[in-house]
């Protein structure tokens, strides 16, 4: 495994972090649960690779996510770096960040984090939130009564908030999307680890879509799809201003398939400048590089906006039109699925800043 300094905090991180979104689960009537023997077997298998960086979200694994972490960390707490987070979407009333706070220690079963922080804002929401919530000031108060060592952030916004949020001066730490494909936070990044911040980066295949290797790519750089991991996670580390690549892993197999694409090291120089010379070319087909994150949704007429926008990047993107076009038919086919009304809710809940509108309608043109 490479470790890679995390920004000044005198911290080494694996180059390779687990994100405990997509721990196993298991189906209990008609609902999902983490199954923690399995989840818990699986990170301690991690940790034993050599990971030593957990990501924890409150609303992961269907809540549950935090319950399995804590008890994968049973003796070895201090030989991994756990990270939390503070649920903008759980934030509405004054103290709810402390609440929240205690309740993950508590469901994680230990008396720290070694970072902790505001969950996908950007310079408007941590503020707005702040108004209704007063969360900045108990984010400090629990760090200075040692809830958590550093406090940290993930991102979602435009690009340019990055700078203004570090230079805040409170944090220690960025989590941020970034892959091959969407380099919209390339400079931000750099400009957190020039400060001393670690960069922890998620999304680096792009959520799986970057599973399959897009066909520019596989035809110029001369690779098929069984490089198409190795591909993305070598790029994103081969930034130097990258400590960790985040990865949702559900199996051993992603484990030791990572582990081993982190061992071969980041992509040398030749083989990272003929990727940048021919994301250059590729760039036009992110324009609609929609993360699938759902903050749109639900819609009030019933339309799955991501859905469709992830088989328009079938077609755009990966270039499977003819799957792309038979999968929108059967979406539009089902009873639920409904018409956009143009009624702009959805709107100013994309962090992407997505024209969902308009998408939509060129998405029909394409694939209707
Ligand atoms: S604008 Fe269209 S997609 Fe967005 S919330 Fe309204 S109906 Fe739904
Ligand atoms: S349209 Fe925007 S908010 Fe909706 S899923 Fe895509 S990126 Fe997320």
């Amino acid at each position: 495994m490479q470790y890679n300094d995390l920004g000044t905090t005198g911290l080494s991180v694996s180059a390779l972090g687990f994100g405990s979104m997509r721990l196993p689960m298991t189906n209990i009537g008609d609902m999902n649960f983490v199954d923690l023997d399995q989840a818990v077997e699986l990170m301690q298998y991690a940790f034993d690779s050599g990971i030593n960086y957990v990501d924890c979200g409150f609303q992961y694994g269907n809540m549950q996510a935090e319950i399995a972490v804590g008890r994968a960390l049973r003796g070895r707490r201090d030989q991994v770096i756990l990270t939390g987070k503070a649920t903008k979407t759980r934030m509405a009333n004054q103290g709810d960040m402390r609440r929240m706070i205690e309740h993950q220690l508590q469901r994680l079963q230990v008396d720290h984090f070694d970072f902790y922080g505001f969950h996908g804002v950007g310079w408007d929401t941590l503020y707005s939130i702040d108004e209704k919530t007063g969360w900045i000031d108990q984010m400090h108060r629990a760090r200075d009564e040692g809830l958590f060592k550093r406090m940290c952030f993930s991102f979602h916004d435009e690009p340019s908030s990055i700078r203004k949020l570090v230079d805040l001066g409170w944090f220690d730490m960025i989590t941020c999307q970034y892959n091959y494909l969407d380099r919209r936070n390339q400079e931000g990044m750099a400009y957190a680890a020039e400060k001393g911040l670690g960069v922890c980066v998620m999304g680096p295949v792009g959520g799986g879509r970057l599973s399959m290797l897009p066909p520019p790519v596989q035809e110029r750089l001369g690779m098929d799809d069984a490089e198409a991991v190795s591909l993305a996670l070598r790029f994103v580390l081969a930034n130097p201003s990258v400590s960790c690549a985040l990865s949702g892993m559900s199996s051993r197999d992603m484990v030791d398939h990572n582990a081993a694409v982190v061992d071969r090291g980041p992509l040398d120089d030749k083989e990272y400048q003929d990727l940048e010379r021919l994301l250059a070319e590729l760039d036009q087909l992110a324009d609609l590089y929609c993360t699938g994150c759902e903050y749109c949704m639900p819609c009030p007429h019933h339309v799955s906006i991501s859905r469709r926008f992830q088989l328009m990047n079938q077609h755009r993107v990966w270039g499977c039109t003819r799957q792309a076009r038979e999968a929108y038919q059967r979406l539009l086919a089902r009873d639920a699925e409904g018409e956009c009304q143009e009624c702009g809710e959805c709107l100013p809940k994309c962090p992407q800043n997505i024209d969902i509108i308009e998408q939509l309608k060129e998405t029909h043109a394409v694939l209707g």
